[in-house]
């Protein structure tokens, strides 16, 4: 299984493009003005930059839920 999952509410996202200069990588911005993941289910070596999008996301659109253990990180 994979192990780390995106939950994003995207209709709390105001464009604001904090999480595709944290991690441009796994983050990029719509014609419609907000943002969306380009993959929805990774591993340890994605965790930090999908974490540093969320912690970065000024309306707190983007949860990272660990699947193994159902843990919330952020
Ligand atoms: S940081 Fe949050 S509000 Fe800004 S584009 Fe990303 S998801 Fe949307």
């Amino acid at each position: 299984m994979v192990k780390y999952k995106i939950e994003f509410e995207k209709d709390k996202c105001i464009g604001a493009r904090s999480c595709n200069d944290k991690c441009s990588s796994n983050w990029e911005m719509k014609e419609d003005g907000k943002s969306e993941y380009k993959i929805e289910e990774f591993d340890d070596d994605q965790l930090e930059c999908n974490m540093n999008a969320a912690k970065a996301c000024p309306v707190k659109a983007i949860h990272i839920i660990n699947q193994e253990n159902k843990e919330k990180l952020i």
